[in-house]
């Protein structure tokens, strides 16, 4: 029992058990997390070699991890009096488990019997419906439910998928149980947050003639590079890597595309295709627009596409050396693309002449604010006091007379950055609600240039049989 130990432990004492039958995925799960930093406890006392246990990293996230991996798959329909022995052992180190069950195979009497037994414990269970990949899973995580042990979490080991939501769910979990295991973003070990040594990913897109290539010249600084070989700055077929102000960039180049498709006539087909292309390589997104042929239809398509892919962005206004009354017209602008893109609301918005190299360190600067907001992560603690402030400033409606209570939020991902909320009546909560919400995490934690993805959930009960709250 871990009733009676102190609130607010240490990270590293939260201890999660990874259980399951035979060959559901533990041990891939258990080595994702992990990694190399295995820590194998088999020659102490009382610990035997059916576990192994070590320090696992997920995000942000520090805890110590259990696999009871090992045993021989020959047993799978039939559970062993062994399995249970190890699965109860390994909870009886733990504060809380994961339970994987296979959502391709389903779930067959070797699960039930593990729900079975952890229904009867105290500790927390979370479900993850693993090998979620594919068709074939849907049915396998539906019945997952049944296991009257919480909402499950779709999850694939093997592909990486569903380690958001997992992180989410943990956090949760450690929380409830009094650890506080996320650590702060500085304290990162970089798998997920900016990587000083790798190349920022840059697309920029827009309008054939927006004045892309000319734009790329400048950043690159000389325009023969644009066709030649020269040492430090390599060219592939799509991507240009160079150092830029300072900061490793790779460019990717649609202007050199459809230069080169010139050539074969196929401009029109290749300018839609080389934009998606582009967004889906890219980081950060700088939407290059013409100042004298602002926001048409094709920017703001190109724009709105960085925004479903959750890319980073800045808008770059070309040709600002032919614009008169320029303030006025900035002002203008800006207020034009809000209107029209409000979803990217305070998006930096920057003038620039390939021209005359005006704008270029401005440029710079905002693409790197954008990356770092897009990349940035704000801690449970104070997003839930954040929280706690909207939500007494504006109290959620009550639709049909049920009121809507926002429990809890935390960070789930970054890139860009996910928030999700833990609320009763989910699907009752009205769209501008969420806006407010949106808002609110921008102006407050100045996420300019970067989408927000907030997703509200139900809280998965601990009496799952439970229908009003
Ligand atoms: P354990 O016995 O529970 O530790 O299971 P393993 O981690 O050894 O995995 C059993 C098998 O399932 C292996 O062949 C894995 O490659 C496979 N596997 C694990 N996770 C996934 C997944 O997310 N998707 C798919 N399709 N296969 C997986
Ligand atoms: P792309 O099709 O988007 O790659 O556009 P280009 O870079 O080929 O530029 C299209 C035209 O706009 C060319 O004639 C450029 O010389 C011109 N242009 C590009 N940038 C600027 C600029 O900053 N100022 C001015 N005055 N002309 C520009």
């Amino acid at each position: 029992m871990d009733g009676g130990e102190p609130r607010r432990l240490s990270a590293m004492t939260f201890t999660l058990a990874i259980l399951g039958r035979p060959n559901v995925g533990k041990s891939t799960l258990f080595n994702k997390l992990v990694g190399q930093r295995l820590a194998l406890v088999d020659n102490q006392p009382g610990v035997t070699r059916d576990y192994r246990e070590g320090e696992a990293r997920l995000g942000q996230l520090r805890f110590i991890a259990i696999d009871t991996a090992g045993f021989d798959s020959a047993a799978e329909d039939n559970l062993s009096a062994d399995i249970m022995k190890v699965t109860k052992q390994a909870l009886d180190m733990s504060n809380a488990c994961l339970f994987v069950v296979d959502a391709k195979s389903g779930i067959i009497p070797a699960d039930r019997a593990i729900a079975d037994f952890l229904r009867k414990q105290s500790k927390p269970v979370l479900v993850a419906a693993n090998k979620s990949d594919g068709r074939a899973a849907e049915l396998g995580y539906q019945e997952a439910f049944e296991l009257g042990l919480g909402d499950p979490v779709r999850l694939s080991a093997e592909h990486g998928d569903g380690f958001g939501e997992l992180y989410e769910e943990i956090n949760r979990i450690a929380f409830d149980a009094g650890f506080d295991i996320e650590v702060a973003k500085g304290e990162s070990d970089g798998e997920k947050g900016i990587n000083p040594s790798a190349p920022m990913k840059i697309a920029v897109v827009g309008r054939p003639n927006s004045g892309k290539s000319s734009l790329i010249n400048r950043v690159l600084g000389r325009e023969r590079l644009l066709t030649g070989e020269t040492p430090g700055i390599t060219r592939d077929s799509i991507s240009i890597s160079a150092d830029w102000r300072g900061t490793k960039v790779r460019l990717f180049d649609t202007a050199g595309m459809r230069k080169r498709s010139r050539v074969v006539e196929k401009i029109e087909k290749l300018s839609v295709s080389d934009g998606l292309r582009a967004v889906r390589f890219a980081e950060v997104v700088v939407v290059l627009v013409d100042a004298a042929i602002p926001f048409e239809s094709q920017d703001l398509r190109i724009a709105d596409l960085a925004e479903r892919e959750g890319r980073a962005m800045v808008v770059a206004i070309s040709k600002w050396d032919l614009v008169e009354e320029k303030r006025l017209r900035l002002r203008e602008l800006r207020q034009d693309f809000e209107l029209l893109l409000p979803q990217m609301k305070g998006t930096p918005v920057v003038p620039v002449s390939a021209l005359t190299g005006a704008g270029l360190a401005r440029l710079h600067a905002a693409i790197q604010e954008s990356y770092e907001n897009w990349n940035r992560r704000v801690s449970t603690g104070i997003l839930n006091r954040w929280l706690e402030e909207m939500v007494i400033a504006h109290p959620p409606p009550a639709p049909r007379g049920r009121r809507i209570k926002l429990r809890y939020a935390t960070q789930s991902n970054s890139r860009p950055p996910t928030f999700i909320v833990m609320c009763s009546h989910p699907r009752l909560l009205p769209e501008s609600y969420s806006r407010y919400l949106v808002n609110g995490l921008r102006s407050r934690f100045g996420l300019l240039g970067t989408p927000i993805r907030l997703i509200f959930r139900s809280r998965a009960e601990k009496n799952p049989f439970a229908t009003n709250q």
